[in-house]
């Protein structure tokens, strides 16, 4: 079972389809990018001397190459590194450290970060510049056949964000990626040939997870020329390609809608866009939705199952305007059909519908643990339930909503307060872009509610605080507020609350 085999068969298959394109200009047939990563992988093994197992960082932007890249890893039976390409050289260290990569591939624009990473490194792995001299001579070489890996070898060290702590490798399987293409397919959207994957976001996550299920499909991958998000860009490529879907994180749906180009865009060319990775406040989903009609599915995952652990779907989406849909449409949805979910006590007791807990999470998407890490991965795999870390509720229909990672729950005077609960009410106020709600250290209650709040000009605190006041009970209001010009995010959009943890305002 080897996840090369996805594209070996698309190369027999639909070898004449526009595989891979930068913009609207094809890059590769099927036919080619199979041959492609074909001789990259001969050339890994017989001249790089790699063997099944070692491991390939991935240092790159969003590019053509990086489809190549790594379906020739796993079609030589080697494990994908992909490292956020905006990682700081240091961080970016600590994984080629960790994961033992014994090659670095990276793009043009990294290679100074490549160099400097490597720096104090040893052994250091040998780097390659895709595109680079070196790199077309290795396209050039011996072609392989699909090496035989078995389904639990690892395909893919994905590492964690890291918003707090050093990050972690998740080791995702070849046979955990194939679970997760069957749960896209059955549960997300179906692939039809030719439909566009638009890498918005970075390939080196969910977006590069989601090239799977389009290739399995025979779908188009479609890199934007700038290699990132720029709404512009896209509203264009959405006037000349087909049937196009994108995975996008929450902040970049809301960018989209706000965009000044995104009320006369046409969209009629926008299939689907799969969003996720952090909450989605109930007013900015249906703003999008207003935006640009029921094109929407949410997925709740995390890297230790990648992509996978419920689904709010398109159906579900459909009736926005609607009071009554109003719980399911701040859920994240129902458990992936791959897998089983349950909110559990401290002890692991599963709890009836309503208890609020932490999530756990079993099934064929769930990882194998944690790389050259068995006390995390003992904390993290118990009994084969994933714990997320994350805390939720189900409804008795098996809804699931989430309420916030369980380290951000604010404890107040010995009650909890759930900050996604704060943030959903500031959120109704019109003029309030964004926010993030904290827990700051109190004498006298343990913990204090704190907002910062992204707003047009003019908002008062008077006004926010009645809002609460309308809305929820006393003891969650938030006591401070600092209005401030952006949240500060990871290069995946989330917000870094910790970061918020340490702001002083300005005296
Ligand atoms: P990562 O492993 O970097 O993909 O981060 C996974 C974490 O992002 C999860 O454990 C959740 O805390 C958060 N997350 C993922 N999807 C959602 C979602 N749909 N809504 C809210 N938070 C999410």
């Amino acid at each position: 079972m080897n996840l090369a085999n996805l594209l070996a068969r698309a190369g027999r298959v639909a070898g004449a389809d526009i595989a891979v394109s930068l913009g609207e200009a094809p890059v590769a047939t099927y036919a080619e990018l199979a041959a492609n990563a074909a001789k990259l992988a001969g050339a890994m093994t017989v001249r790089l001397g790699l063997v099944p197992g070692d491991r390939v960082a991935l240092l790159m932007s969003n590019a053509p190459f990086y489809v190549e890249t790594l379906f020739a890893c796993w079609w030589a039976g080697l494990v994908a590194v992909p490292i956020n390409a905006k990682l700081h050289p240091r961080e970016v260290a600590f994984v080629l450290a960790d994961s033992g990569a014994r090659l670095l591939i990276a793009s043009p624009d990294h290679e100074n970060d490549a160099w400097q990473a490597i720096g104090g490194l040893s052994p250091a792995p040998r780097i390659i510049v895709a595109e680079g001299g070196e790199w077309r001579g290795l396209r050039g070489g011996e072609v392989m056949g699909v090496a035989a890996t078995a389904a639990r070898d690892p395909a893919w060290l994905f590492y964690t964000s890291g918003t707090t702590g050093r990050p972690k490798g998740a080791v995702l399987s070849h046979s955990n990626l194939f679970a997760m293409c069957g749960a896209y397919a059955t549960d997300v959207d179906k692939v039809e040939p030719g439909e566009a994957l638009l890498h918005a976001a970075p390939m080196s996550h969910g977006s590069g997870l989601y090239l799977l299920p389009s290739v399995a499909g025979f779908g188009r991958q479609l890199i934007p020329e700038s290699g990132g998000f720029d709404p512009d860009e896209i509203f264009a490529l959405l006037k000349t390609s087909r049937s196009v879907s994108f995975f996008a994180a929450p902040t970049m749906v809301g960018r989209l809608v706000r965009a000044p180009a995104a009320g006369s865009a046409d969209t009629s060319n926008l299939k689907t866009i799969i969003y996720g990775g952090g909450p989605m406040y109930l007013a900015d989903i249906r703003a999008a939705l207003d935006a640009f009609g029921p094109k929407f599915v949410q997925i709740y995952g995390q890297g230790e199952t990648p992509m996978t652990i419920t689904v709010l779907p398109r159906h579900l989406h459909v009736s926005w305007k609607d009071p009554a849909s109003e719980a399911r449409l701040s859920s994240v949805g129902y458990a992936q059909s791959m897998v089983e979910v349950v909110v559990g006590d401290e002890e692991g007791r599963s709890l009836p519908p309503g208890g609020i807990g932490e999530i756990f999470v079993r099934g064929a998407t769930v990882m194998e643990g944690y790389w050259n890490d068995p006390a995390a991965t003992a904390r993290a795999l118990r009994d084969g339930w994933l714990a997320t870390g994350d805390m939720g509720e189900l409804d008795p229909h098996g809804f699931l909503t989430l309420r916030d990672r369980s380290k951000d729950v604010i404890i107040s005077g010995g009650s909890n307060i759930y900050p996604r609960e704060v943030e959903e009410v500031l959120l109704r106020h019109p003029q309030v872009r964004e926010v993030s709600v904290i827990g700051r250290l109190h004498p006298d209650w343990g913990e204090e509610v704190v907002a910062f709040v992204v707003a047009e000009p003019g908002i008062s605190i008077e006004t926010l605080d009645q809002l609460c006041v309308e809305n929820i009970a006393r003891f969650k209001r938030p006591k401070t507020y600092h209005f401030v010009e952006a949240l500060p995010k990871n290069s995946y959009g989330k917000v870094l609350k910790t970061e918020l943890r340490e702001f002083k305002p300005p005296s």
